[in-house]
Order: structure tokens, then C-alpha cells, then sequence
């Protein structure tokens, strides 16, 4: 495997002047920092000796009383902005109630302080494996036809394939996004079923939408190689076998309800899993909110604010409600832990076909608005109700949580380095606190931001002049002699840096988690598989 040299640390004198020493540095050496080191190859987490015992006895007396190991669901809407639903400070007041998704998380916690990567496929990479997305080299969405040169799968190890070999029936419903060839499919790295679609809304509408891409809908050649290059198709396959075609996808309509029949997947999915007996791993990906919007009929102009858009979110708020509904059905719902996120911050750059938040920036860029999305964690009589809580939480952190949910954390491997941290005992202990230190952004190989405390550190920031053009327009710059620095809590919108003026206390150790973070690749590099624009 071809690794390249880290491009993480490039700091400034005045920083590199604070006085810590280069190489690893002892992270009881940082300042302020509450994390410890488990092992080489894990993430530095904080330790509750309390909320872990709290946490491991809940789980023991669930199993003792159920005779099985917990369900896992985890429901991950594409490009959904933090403010989209109402308990975020969204639904009705924009046109689009959410009520399944705000009685999940009143019956649940609601995190505010929970990121993803600024875009699709890294996102879905990083829950997958509880990695850095340079670490599996699925630094950004794979397009149309594009190939490449390295399998990212052929040493990665899914939290779906670790559950898969304890006795757990998983599933991938819904979008991937993580590589359509032959090598790549879910039920090729660890997922025992796969029903939904292989990339993104996008790729299909481009070749169905007359007035946006009339350049290629009436272009019949271009088309015919379209037709080559993507599968624009349900399709389905289960662990050993091939990919099966269900659906060819040919009009507007016919994509606006894959929605529907990915939920009916699911449903039919956890329906089996209880007749076989079998704790279940059940990642549902909606196809919904991603560009280009077409609810499904029974949603359409229904939303208060009758925008593609809208209409796309109280789907996605109904099908939520249908799942949660289906394991209080089944009574599974004591026996399930639920996740809902999304897998990036809302798509400025389409809008009015993109969601809301309340932060600079959107999608693709590491300003809270590309990065910090809607993180609720629900499980009767697990999880306390009406809990609400700023620590961080990474969606990484899935992976190791699932797999200790499991009982199964033992298992990971130590030859890759994790990046996740097992966030149970957060949320199971009724006061808990959050186990991750630093939360560390990233623009694919490049490393831009962290996050500490409240406090938010660019090493690079993203010029965002055109705010309505995120993807294609911005640019990443250098900072000059400082960090850009912001205290979210004063300025969540990231509006005025106050650079070392109010920080000079926290810089060291700021600093410091971010060398510390850049050695890891020392022994853990990054893997290159071509996705790189050329030149780059
Ligand atoms: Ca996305």
C-alpha cells in the first residue's frame, strides 16, 4: 500500500515556540487533557470509572433479562442540516414538522455537539470502520464511472463484519455510496444483506431531469454512456452472492418512492431478524435529502412550506416514525439502540433544494455548518429520557459503541489504528459525559480543524466569499501567524476570530492533541487510492 507522508501539523512559529516537544508527546503531558491512552493503536478516550460501571451493568441486566444480545439501528440521513429537524430548532418554524424524529429524542438524548465529515462517502467510510478517512482512503464521494486505482475494502474492517462473525444478521438498507464495482458492495465487506441503491439521488437525476441537465437528457450519445458508466438501479445481494438488479430506475417517479421501498426493506429486514431469533445490526440509509428532491406521491406538496425539499423531510420524519413504531410492534424497542444523524451538514450550494442550520458554511467545508449535524441516541429504559448533552460525539464513535453494545470490543484488531471511541457509557450513564477529547476535521488528506472543549482551532479554514457555493467555489487557506480560533458557545456561527487574545491558556493543548494526532500516521499512514485530483 502505497502511504503518503501526513499533511497534518504544519504550524506556525509563534505555535511551535510554546515549548512542546516535537515526536509523540505523552498525552498526561498535554495540559487540561482528560484523555488516556488504552492502547497504540486506539483513540485516546476519557475514562469515567462511575458512568462505565453504570453503563456495563445496564448491559448486563438487558441481556440477563432478554437472553440475547441488543439490536442495533442506525438511521443516517443524507445531507439533513442540523437545524432541519424541530428539536434542532427547525421543523414547523421552517415548513417541515418533524415530530417522529423530535419524540426520539425526547424519549432520548439529543446531542448538539455531534460531526461528521464534510461530505457523503468519508462520512459513511468513517462510520463504517471507525476510521479517519485518510486512513481507508475514502476521502470524498466516488463519481460517475470514476475508478479507483486501490480497493479501499481489501484491508478494512467493517463494524457489519465483526457482527456478522458474533452471531448478529446486518444489513446495509438504502444508499452506499462507497463503491459500486465488483469488490466494493456491502454484501462484499461485511454486510450479510444489501437492498438500496450503490451512489447518490444525484446520479440518477442527472440523466432524468430535463431542465437542470438538459445537456445530457437530450443528448442520446451521452446518455448511451451514461447508461455504461452507472447502474441507475435498485439493486440487492446477500453475503456470497452476486449483485441482483430489482428496480431499474427510469423515470422521476420511479425514483421519487425508493425511499418507500428501502423502508419496506427495512421493515421486512427486522420483521425476519425476530422470526430467525437473531440480534440484528441494521444501518437504514435514506436516499433523501441529497439533491435532486422528489418525495414520494403521498408526500408531495405536503409539508407546510410545499418545497421539494420540505416534502423530502416529513418523509423522512414518517419512515422514522414507521421504524420506531415497528420494535415497539415487535417489543424489541427495550432490546434496541437507535441512532439518528445525518452524514454531513446541508447542501448550501442547492439550494432551495437543501436544509437549515444555524452555522457559517455547509456542506464540504469544516465550518460547523459542512460538519456538525443532528446526533440522537434512543433506547427505552437504557437511555434516560430527555437527556441533552454538548459533549462531542463523532460519528466514528459508532463503530466502537456498536461493537461494545455487543459485547465484541475485544475483538478489534490492533494492526490499524481506530479512531472512534466507544461512547456507551455516555449514553447509557444517566449523567454521562462524553469519552472523546477532540474532535479532529478534516477536507479529504488535509487536516483543518479540531475541536476541543468549546473551542473551535483552524489550522486551515475554508474561504467561503460565494456561501451559497461551498463544493466548487471555496478554497482552503493557510492561516497567517495564529489560528483562526472561535469560542462556540459565544460564536457558533464562527463570525470573528479571536485568534490567541482569549485562549492563550488552551493553545498549548490544543496544539499539542493535534501533533499527538498527526504522529499517529507514523505508524498508522494514510492509504492512497487514487482519488486525487490530478496534479494535486
Ligand atoms: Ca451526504
Amino acid at each position: 500500500m502505497k502511504s503518503k507522508k501526513s499533511s497534518v501539523v504544519v504550524l506556525t512559529s509563534l505555535f511551535l515556540s510554546i515549548g512542546l516537544s516535537q515526536g509523540l508527546i505523552a498525552q498526561e503531558n498535554i495540559p487540561f487533557t482528560k484523555a488516556v491512552h488504552m492502547a497504540k493503536y486506539l483513540e485516546p478516550s476519557r475514562v469515567y470509572a462511575e458512568q462505565n460501571k453504570i453503563s456495563a451493568q445496564k448491559l448486563k441486566e438487558l441481556e440477563k433479562r432478554t437472553g440475547k444480545k441488543p439490536n442495533i439501528l442506525i438511521l443516517i440521513v443524507d445531507d439533513m442540516g442540523y437545524g432541519d429537524p424541530g428539536v434542532y430548532g427547525g421543523g414547523a418554524m421552517i415548513g417541515a414538522p418533524t415530530p417522529n424524529i423530535d419524540a426520539l429524542a425526547n424519549n432520548g438524548i439529543l446531542l448538539t455537539s455531534t460531526y461528521a465529515q464534510p461530505t457523503c462517502t468519508p462520512t459513511r467510510a468513517a462510520i463504517m470502520t471507525g476510521r479517519i478517512p485518510a486512513r481507508s482512503g475514502l476521502t470524498r464521494p466516488i463519481l460517475t464511472g470514476e475508478q479507483p486505482t486501490v480497493n479501499p475494502w481489501a484491508d478494512e474492517v467493517t463494524a457489519a463484519a465483526m457482527l456478522s462473525k458474533n452471531g448478529y444478521i446486518t444489513a446495509l438498507s438504502g444508499k452506499w455510496h462507497l463503491g459500486e464495482q465488483d469488490g466494493y458492495w456491502p454484501h462484499q465487506v461485511g454486510y450479510d444483506e444489501y437492498f438500496g441503491i450503490l451512489s447518490v439521488a444525484s446520479e440518477f437525476t442527472q440523466g432524468m431531469m430535463e431542465r437542470r441537465y438538459p445537456d445530457m437528457v437530450y443528448n442520446p450519445e451521452r446518455m448511451k454512456v451514461l447508461d455504461t458508466l452507472s447502474h441507475r438501479a435498485i439493486t440487492a445481494g446477500k453475503k456470497g452472492g452476486k449483485l441482483e438488479s430489482v428496480q431499474e430506475i427510469k423515470t422521476l417517479d420511479e425514483l421519487a418512492e425508493i425511499d418507500q421501498k428501502v423502508a419496506e426493506y427495512s421493515e421486512s429486514f427486522i420483521r425476519k431478524a425476530v422470526k430467525e431469533d437473531k440480534p440484528f445490526y441494521l444501518v437504514h440509509s435514506f436516499i433523501k435529502v441529497h439533491n435532486d428532491n422528489f418525495p414520494a406521491k403521498a408526500f408531495k406538496g405536503k409539508s407546510p412550506a410545499k418545497f421539494p425539499y420540505k416534502d423530502a423531510v416529513i418523509e423522512v420524519d414518517d419512515i422514522t416514525g414507521r421504524l420506531v413504531n415497528l420494535l415497539k410492534e415487535l417489543k424489541i424497542d427495550e432490546n434496541t439502540f437507535v441512532f439518528f444523524t445525518s452524514d454531513n451538514g446541508a447542501n448550501e450550494d442547492l439550494w432551495p433544494d437543501s436544509g437549515y442550520q444555524p452555522f457559517k458554511g455547509g456542506k464540504g467545508t469544516t465550518w460547523e455548518g459542512g460538519v456538525r449535524v443532528p446526533g440522537i441516541a434512543s433506547w427505552p429504559g437504557m437511555i434516560k429520557s430527555g437527556k441533552q448533552s454538548d459533549g462531542l460525539f463523532d460519528l466514528m464513535d459508532l463503530f466502537n459503541t456498536s461493537l461494545t453494545i455487543a459485547g465484541i470490543e475485544n475483538q478489534i484488531s490492533p494492526d490499524r489504528y481506530i479512531d472512534g471511541v466507544d461512547q456507551t457509557s455516555f449514553l447509557l450513564g444517566d449523567e454521562g459525559k462524553s469519552n472523546r477529547e477532540a474532535v479532529f476535521m478534516y477536507s479529504e488528506k488535509t487536516f483543518m480543524a479540531l475541536r476541543w472543549e468549546e473551542y473551535k482551532v483552524h489550522m486551515k479554514v475554508f474561504d467561503v466569499k460565494h456561501p451559497m457555493a461551498n463544493l466548487d467555489e471555496s478554497t482552503i487557506l493557510n492561516v497567517g501567524m495564529a489560528p483562526w480560533i472561535y469560542n462556540l458557545y459565544m460564536d457558533p456561527k464562527e463570525q470573528a476570530s479571536t485568534g490567541h487574545r482569549y485562549f492563550e491558556w488552551g493553545i498549548g493543548t490544543a496544539v499539542g492533541l493535534i501533533r499527538e494526532h498527526g504522529n499517529t500516521y507514523k505508524d498508522f499512514p494514510m492509504k492512497d487510492i487514487g482519488l486525487g485530483i490530478a496534479g494535486k
